[in-house]
């Protein structure tokens, strides 16, 4: 129950002037708003194998390729799913698919088929686009299927073919076509509560983002920064933040499409990478790593690392300082219900002091914020924690067919309700200092207590289920499961935990399982998580 009543609003605004939002742009216009101008100069490069395209190339095919999926018959506002790991053809077959009115919806290339199957359906999609690796797994979808890359499938509809019919075919798409206000995005995310949930961004929502987030750029950024390309594209952090970041900054995205620690600093240095954003575990492997010492780090051009998606302790920011001293760690806050990024640090060079060290940042121009108590909504003043509320442009639309959350999450004021417990303080920044919703997040993935509780009860022995997370230093945090068997049950916890991870990608697994007599649960029969993690976690210390 969200109260948005309260009159009393203690409301904080940014310590930085407003940023102006064009509102005639769409997102892939916006990025590459001045591209013609340096078509020569490279956009996408693949750390391994070194598969390239320049600006020219990208402004080109994100053209034909949004041409072609119209002479697919893919209507305005229909969504496509991609199933791709961090290839170089990423950024167009995402901006492609915004240009020709569509919606992407990134999906995890390790992703189990049954949980392709639920986005396909959430989202009502009615196309994929994958590569040549991952399309033995998609084809069963049972959808056309877009296969990108040089790899030729037969019984697919392959990537050069399409982009040449689409130079011979006729029918363009007019500017008019597609709209700022228009739906461009549907990444998945849990919120708050239950099963993932399509969550509705906008041109706009996605252009307001990058305004706020950029405002700090300069001069000097423009045209010369090197994006490391690592954390996946189908998550905001991803497709926002580095991939339309460094494009509106005229910059490279360097492609990863996956870490190993030995790859990833041969990248740093043979492709003089400046700027590397990631999520807290791959800061703990570039600390603890004896792999790291085998490189020599003076020949590093980072200029700053972004860490986001999961909290980053102190004792592990402090040991990254000491190992990598010119090293700018910028922490950043946000989440998929907000377009990207919300709170971030800013950028010293040009005289915007960066934030406090260990807080996640100060508040971004244009955005509103307020803490509430979230028993009762009251706003809370500064220096007392209560859950983040923001408001601005970039709040979603909603839920992707599902009001009921939608409006358990934003309130009749604007307000998105996060489910993150933060405080500012006396300087404006903010510290963010628990999690009171039920996502799990493991290394920075999602994953969703609700969606592996409905798999555990789908097992004969299993009566009864719960999941929390539990701390962990590699992760960040591991699902954690409690469970009640039947009476006649034979299994052991082994054989429950594999019969989740049969059917989940790798990271949702079920890393702990606990057999209990009970779940704790509310008088309204809520499981009641918080109790059942601290008890937990006091069974695992007495272990
Ligand atoms: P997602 O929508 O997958 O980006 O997840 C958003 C959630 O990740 C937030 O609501 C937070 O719970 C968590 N999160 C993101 N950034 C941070 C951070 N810097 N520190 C702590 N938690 C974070």
């Amino acid at each position: 129950k969200l109260h948005s009543e309260h009159n009393e609003e203690i409301i904080f605004r940014s310590k930085y002037p407003g940023v102006a939002v064009p509102d005639n742009l769409t997102l892939p216009d916006f990025v590459l708003q001045d591209a013609e101008l340096y078509a020569d100069k490279v956009a996408f490069v693949e750390a391994m194998g070194g598969k390239a395209y320049t600006y020219g190339e990208v402004l080109r095919d994100i053209k034909r390729f949004a041409k072609a999926l119209k002479s697919l018959g893919l209507r305005k506002g229909r969504v496509v799913i991609v199933v791709l790991p961090n290839v170089a053809e990423y950024g167009i077959v995402a901006l492609g698919i915004m240009a020709a009115g569509g919606v992407f919806s990134g999906a995890n290339p390790t992703a189990h088929i049954s949980e392709l199957e639920k986005q396909v359906e959430a989202a009502d999609a009615k196309l994929i686009v994958t590569n040549g690796t991952v399309y033995e797994k998609v084809k069963g979808l049972g959808l056309p299927v877009i296969v990108v890359g040089e790899k030729r499938i037969e019984s697919a509809i392959n990537w050069s073919e399409l982009l040449e019919a689409a130079d011979r075919a006729g029918n363009y798409i007019t500017k008019e076509d597609v709209q700022q206000t228009d739906l461009c995005a549907l990444p998945f995310s849990s919120g708050t509560t239950g099963m993932s949930k399509g969550v509705m961004l906008t041109h706009r929502n996605l252009v307001a983002n990058l305004c706020s987030t950029l405002f700090s750029v300069g001069p000097e950024i423009i045209g010369q920064v090197t994006t490391l390309g690592l954390i996946p594209f189908f998550h905001i952090y991803g497709i926002t933040g580095i991939c339309c970041a460094t494009l509106r900054n005229k910059g490279k995205v360097v492609m990863m499409n996956r870490f190993d620690l030995r790859t990833f600093l041969n990248a740093l240095i043979t492709q003089e990478i400046t700027f590397a954003p990631i999520v807290p575990p791959i800061i703990l492997s570039l600390v603890k790593d004896p792999i790291v010492e085998e490189f020599d780090l003076t020949k590093l051009k980072l200029r700053a690392v972004m860490t986001a998606a999961a909290p980053l302790a102190p004792e592990l920011l402090n040991a990254f300082e000491k190992k990598f001293p010119g090293v700018q760690v910028q922490e950043a806050y946000g989440l998929t219900e907000h377009s990207c990024i919300t709170l971030s640090h800013g950028d010293p060079v040009k005289g915007h002091g960066i934030a406090k060290k260990n807080s996640v940042g100060f508040i971004l121009p244009n955005l509103e914020v307020k803490f509430i108590d979230p028993d009762t909504g009251r706003s809370l003043p500064k220096n007392t924690p209560g859950e983040i509320c923001v408001r601005s442009l970039c709040v979603m639309q909603g839920y992707y067919n599902n009001e009921e959350e939608t409006s358990q999450t934003i309130d009749k004021n604007g307000w998105l309700h996060t489910g993150d417990i933060g405080y500012i303080d006396d300087d404006g920044d903010i510290f963010i200092v628990d999690r009171i919703k039920e996502l799990i997040k493991y290394k920075g993935f999602q994953v969703a207590p609700a969606e592996l509780e409905a798999i555990l009860l789908t097992h004969p022995s299993v009566d009864d289920a719960a999941v929390v997370p539990l701390p962990d230093e590699e992760a960040g945090e591991i699902p954690a499961a409690c469970v009640v068997m039947n009476a006649n049950s034979k299994e052991n916890e082994e054989d429950i935990m594999n019969h989740v991870a049969s059917t989940v990608a790798h990271y949702k697994k079920v890393r702990v399982l606990q057999f209990v007599e009970a779940i704790p649960k509310s008088p309204s029969g809520k499981i009641m998580r918080r109790l059942l993690k601290e008890k937990m976690v006091e069974k695992m210390k007495t272990k």
